[in-house]
């Protein structure tokens, strides 16, 4: 494994074009996304506000931080007044409260739809049923102050290639369901947000078009 530096040029060089690396620095140090920083890097994505709200306060101003956790709605209003994406907008009561709190801080947050397909318990986001629903119904109409920009999802945890390939392919297949029936006019709908270090090139061949890596570019996580 190289140092931060090299694995980002290394991803730079690498990654196809469209395709867009958000470098997962949660655990990780304001010393390691610095580096990373210095090596171009500009998005970094965290899973926890108490962690993100310092790094927020102490890194460059042009970081564009992507929220990738679960986010509980009692701590949504702390990170709406920077946040550039939230990839993890898992359920309706979520994006009401991002909506709500955007709303008082007079912006308009970019929230992906996550969907749960892991065979996994512990994941969350919408069940595809349940999103197709979501979106029928049409409540997220009604949300002026968040802009739903595309959908995020993960494969479960397993050496499995063709399990994790069908996930992928489904949240794929979920994201183009969406797109064409609600968002075929607004270009800002267009992220798939699938691949972490262990799976990322599979997530790539399966349409996704921003990758979240985080050990792979910053080392092993001390929890
Ligand atoms: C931690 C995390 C990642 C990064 O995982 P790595 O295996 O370290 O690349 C990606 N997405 C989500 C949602 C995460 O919580």
């Amino acid at each position: 494994m190289g140092t931060i530096t090299e694995n980002i040029n290394q991803y730079k060089a690498s990654l196809p074009q469209g395709v867009k690396l958000c470098a997962v620095s949660k655990f990780h140090p304001e010393d390691s996304i610095q580096e990373a920083y210095d090596a171009g890097q500009r998005i970094f994505g965290e899973s926890r506000v108490q962690e993100l709200i310092p790094k927020q306060q102490n890194l460059p101003s042009d970081i564009e931080w992507h929220f990738i956790g679960h986010l509980q709605t009692n701590k949504v209003k702390y990170i709406v007044p920077f946040i550039s994406l939230i990839h993890s907008g898992d359920s309706a009561k979520l994006l009401s409260e991002i909506n709500r709190c955007a709303k008082k801080e007079g912006r308009v947050v970019d929230v992906l739809l996550q969907i749960h397909v892991a065979k996994e318990e512990s994941k969350s986001g919408f069940y595809p049923a349940e999103l197709q629903e979501y979106m029928a119904s049409g409540q997220w109409r009604e949300l002026h102050n968040i802009h739903l920009c595309g959908v995020m999802g993960m494969a479960t945890y397993t050496d499995d290639q063709e399990q994790i390939v069908s996930e992928f392919k489904t949240i794929r297949g979920e994201f183009d369901k969406i797109k064409q029936q609600y968002f075929s006019e607004d270009e800002k709908f267009s992220y798939c947000s699938m691949g972490m270090s262990d799976d990322y090139l599979l997530a790539i061949e399966c349409g996704s078009n921003i990758i979240r890596v985080g050990t792979d570019i910053f080392g092993e996580r001390k929890y």
